[in-house]
């Protein structure tokens, strides 16, 4: 039986497209743009190769020009052009991408660079134009054509004039709706944050005729004048694809500005390159200052993810674990697999690699930072160091080797904060246990009689302030072989077994006085005995069991 082909209302089925796989109408820009650049970049492959080619960066270039009298939008690119069959098969069929023939034609392996693969970003001119006219001559060709469209009933296609090789695209821009706008897609300042925010780092540059006023060169008077002149308006070479060494400080806060990933200063960045199995760049930031919403529900985590220079997502919260929340950055790789609408990923195991990677890079910075630039880290610490414990506490299992070097407390000894690490390197021999109290404040720990007795024996306390601090300890249980103890337990492991002994006795001999007293307490107390811990305070609490008496009062106090 001979087969019948679907019948497709095509129309119908390019707006539902469309309107389905982009989330803003802006990046149409950002795929014409990307459409462009591939064409310059196809002529820089065939240079490679074609001696009669030479490729001189300078003649290679987009431009971008908006027409609000006519209310159209130009975007002009010096690249290989498309032939009559060209423009038929790559534009005339959806989901047909001449870019990924190229791709596969010229066996070029290393064409990361070239962005497209799926055949349908040229479609989102759809979303703000009625009618798209496309003029193109390609390389090698003496005639140029015209194709056209209003993205309904198919396209029309007649031979023109055209010097250059090359595509000029025309989008007639629609009308305001009372629901949609579209004016600003004929602003200047409006396209300028588009090219900006989506290719900035395409690699040949973007241009557009930009007016202004100046002061006059002559005048006296201050006056001004009206000027239009030609700029470049994307950066072409990120920063992160630069040399280090090429980079100073300010580069690094200037792009940290730049993107608004914080209005503060970055206390530290970090620079990576990784070329092996996975391929991405990154720069990373430790801002110096919380976000005021750090703390919230409303803060988002993430990074910028770009592919191949292109920003895909703004925020990739699966790069980052949620203890390094507070890491501002971007992420650029070639070896992404992006979804048709290249706003999301296909699969994640690229993007696993490279979070797992960046966790372990941000892990290696905060250790250094510690080791060597103890100021800064302690400032680190003031912002983001409950993130640490919150991390040491919901992580735990996987990350408590992680983490836990990077914790630090006040302590009785050194009156300032220090690691576990620092702690227990100078422990003395016959100390079994880390020590740690628990209060509201460092000063009301120093008044806590439980402290009297380990000070005494000349061991150093942890002070504890923060809640989250004793629930984080217990989830690591001990350091370096070395339990941690509260001050508050009823046995402190520092009483010898003659004074053990000489305790109990004296508990026998009061032991009328204490049952006297432990029937007058009744419900408040389990026990009341002879302690050895006290020297300026004549009685204390202690707890019985893993709960502490902090921990009591913070469970106590939670919503059941
Ligand atoms: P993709 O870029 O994913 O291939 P598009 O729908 O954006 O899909 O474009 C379809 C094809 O049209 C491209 O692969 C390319 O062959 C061709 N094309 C689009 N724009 C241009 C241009 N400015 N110059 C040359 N060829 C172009
Ligand atoms: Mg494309």
């Amino acid at each position: 039986m001979a087969k019948k082909q679907f019948k497709a209302e095509s129309k119908r089925l390019l707006e539902m497209m469309i309107n389905s796989i982009y989330s803003q109408r802006e990046v149409f820009l950002r795929e014409l743009i990307s459409n462009a650049s591939d064409a310059i970049d196809k002529i820089y492959y065939k240079a490679l190769t074609d001696d009669s080619l030479t490729f001189d960066q300078d003649s290679y270039y987009i431009k971008v020009t908006p027409n609000k009298d006519n209310r159209t939008l130009t975007i002009t690119d010096t690249g290989i052009g498309m032939t009559k069959e060209e423009l038929e098969t790559n534009l005339g069929t959806i989901a047909k991408s001449g870019s990924l023939s190229f791709k596969n034609e010229n066996e070029i392996k290393d064409g990361h660079d070239i962005i497209g693969q799926f055949g349908v970003g040229f479609y989102a001119a759809f979303m703000v134009a009625d009618v798209v006219t496309v003029v193109s001559k390609a390389l090698g060709s003496d005639e140029a054509y015209k194709w056209e469209s209003t993205g309904a009933d198919g396209y029309t296609l007649e031979v023109v004039e055209k010097e250059t090789v090359g595509t000029e695209i025309t989008l007639k821009i629609k009308e305001n709706t009372e629901d949609d706008q579209y004016d600003e897609f004929l602003e200047e300042y409006r396209l300028k944050e588009i090219i900006k925010k989506y290719s900035d780092f395409i690699r040949y540059p973007i241009k557009m005729d930009v007016k202004g006023q100046r002061p006059k060169a002559d005048s006296e008077e201050n006056e001004l004048e009206e000027y239009e002149e030609e700029q470049t308006i994307n950066s072409m070479v990120p920063i992160w694809r630069k040399n280090k060494s090429e980079l100073t400080d300010e580069d690094y806060a200037n792009f940290y500005q730049e993107k608004r990933y914080g209005f503060d200063k970055p206390l530290k960045h970090i620079h990576i390159s990784v070329d092996g199995t996975i391929r991405y760049n990154a720069i990373l930031y430790i801002p110096e200052t919380t976000p005021f919403d750090y703390y919230s529900k409303e803060y988002e985590k993430g990074l910028e993810l770009y592919s191949n220079g292109v920003l895909i997502m703004n925020k990739c919260a699966d790069l980052l674990p949620d203890y390094f929340s507070f890491v501002k950055g971007m992420v650029d790789s070639e070896d992404l697999s992006l979804n048709i609408s290249r706003e999301m990923l296909q699969h994640d195991r690229q993007l696993s690699l490279i979070a797992k990677n960046i966790g372990k890079k941000i892990k290696n910075e905060l250790k250094s930072l510690l080791k060597n630039e103890r100021e800064k880290y302690e400032k680190f610490y003031k912002s983001f160091g409950r993130q640490i414990k919150f991390g040491v506490y919901n992580d735990f299992g996987a990350n408590k080797d992680l983490l836990q070097d990077l914790l630090m407390f006040h302590s009785s000894k050194e009156k300032k904060q220090v690691t576990l690490d620092e702690y227990v390197s100078r422990m003395p021999e016959d100390q079994k246990y880390i020590y740690y109290a628990t209060g509201e404040s460092i000063e009301r720990i120093d008044k806590l009689p439980q402290t009297e007795l380990v000070a005494d024996k000349g061991y150093e306390i942890l002070y504890f302030t923060e809640d989250i601090d004793e629930f984080a300890i217990k989830m690591i249980m001990s350091y370096k072989e070395k339990e941690f103890k509260s001050v508050s337990s009823g046995d402190l492991g520092i009483e010898d077994e003659e004074s053990k002994k000489q305790t109990e006795e004296e508990n026998n001999e009061n032991k009328e006085l204490f049952d006297y007293m432990k029937n007058i307490l009744k419900d408040k107390v389990k026990d009341v005995r002879i302690s050895k811990r006290l020297k300026n305070h004549p009685v204390c609490l202690t707890a019985d069991g893993e709960v502490t008496i902090e921990m009591e009062k913070i469970l106590n106090a939670m919503p059941d």
